[in-house]
Formats: structure tokens, C-alpha cells, sequence
């Protein structure tokens, strides 16, 4: 089993229910077992403007998956909850990113691992915190002390 982390984020429909209902679809799917989860948090939506807020947690499944295979069922998992692919960064139904799995590094299109966003979002860095504060993040440092440093104004905890 390798250890993995999933970002989730939804700013369409009931997020904190599509959250809810992503969490337990990975939960029931062979091969991964759901080891924590962070809590909810409101942030504001990167990319287009105009767009209502989103809901945010972090998860760490444990899974003898291949990454190619996670990054398949998390598409899936999207695909079932309605995301329709349009403009990049625009509102949606359900976003999954795999954002890093023990020991595992691809630079392809279908497949950046770590991804290479994580340590600059605080809507990720914040939740990822709650779980995994001594995490190492490759090249760039503590899951702590990036939480820590990064302007977590915009990102509020949800009482759920
Ligand atoms: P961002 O990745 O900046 O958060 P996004 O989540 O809005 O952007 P999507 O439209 O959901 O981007 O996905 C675009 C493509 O990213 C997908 O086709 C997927 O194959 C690819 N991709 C690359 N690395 C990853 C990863 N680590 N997790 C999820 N998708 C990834
Ligand atoms: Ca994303
Ligand atoms: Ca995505």
C-alpha cells in the first residue's frame, strides 16, 4: 500500500455534499482505503472572476493503486458527481487532484506528481496541514511551514 493525498474542491450544485459524497466513493473503491480527512473550508475560486466560492478539504487514502490508476478512479468519481470540462479554472461540479503519493514523481500532461501547484494554494496547504503537518514536500519544505507562511486569509473553516 502507498500512502497518497487528494485535494477536493466543488463551487457548483452543494459542494460540501459533493465533497461528502467524492469521500465516500473513494471510501468504497477496491484497492484504497479513506485514512483521514481534513476539514471544510470556504475559499474564493482562482481563474475566471465572477465565480461563487468554493468548498475545499484534503484527504490521505492509503492504496495499492498505481497513480495512473488513482488519477482514472478520481476522474471517474468527477465524471459521476456531472463535471463538465470547459474553460480551465472554471466553476465545477467536483475537482479531485492527486497531490502527491509516497515516493512517486511523473511529469507527464495526464499526470504531474507532486502537483505542481500544491505548495502555492493555500486552499490546499491549510487542509493538508490538518493532516500531514510533517509531511515533506518535495523541494520546497514542511506541509507546516508552507501552511504557515502563506497568506490563509481567504480560506475559512465550515462548521459541517
Ligand atoms: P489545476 O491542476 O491547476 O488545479 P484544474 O484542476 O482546474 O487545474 P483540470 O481541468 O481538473 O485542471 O485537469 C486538467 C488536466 O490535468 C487533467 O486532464 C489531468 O489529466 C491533468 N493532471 C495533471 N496532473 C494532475 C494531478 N496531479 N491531479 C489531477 N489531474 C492532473
Ligand atoms: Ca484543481
Ligand atoms: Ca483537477
Amino acid at each position: 500500500m502507498t500512502t497518497a493525498c487528494i485535494a477536493l474542491g466543488a463551487n457548483l450544485g452543494d459542494p460540501q455534499q459533493q465533497l461528502r459524497q467524492a469521500l465516500a466513493a473513494l471510501a468504497c473503491t477496491p484497492g484504497i482505503v479513506l485514512r483521514q480527512t481534513s476539514r471544510f473550508y470556504r475559499s474564493a475560486a482562482l481563474g475566471p472572476a465572477g465565480q461563487p466560492d468554493y468548498c475545499n478539504a484534503v484527504c490521505v487514502v492509503d492504496t495499492s493503486l498505481s497513480a495512473d490508476a488513482l488519477l482514472t478512479r478520481l476522474q471517474a468519481i468527477e465524471n459521476a458527481a456531472g463535471r463538465i470540462r470547459s474553460e480551465r479554472w472554471g466553476p465545477r461540479v467536483l475537482d479531485l487532484d492527486l497531490l502527491w503519493m509516497d515516493g512517486v514523481a511523473s511529469d507527464t500532461p495526464r499526470l504531474q506528481l507532486p502537483h505542481p501547484q500544491a505548495h502555492l494554494r493555500a486552499f490546499v496547504l491549510v487542509p493538508l496541514a490538518d493532516l500531514l503537518p510533517n509531511l515533506e514536500w518535495p523541494g520546497h519544505g514542511r506541509v507546516a511551514a508552507l501552511a504557515a507562511s502563506i497568506d490563509r486569509d481567504g480560506v475559512v473553516p465550515l462548521n459541517d
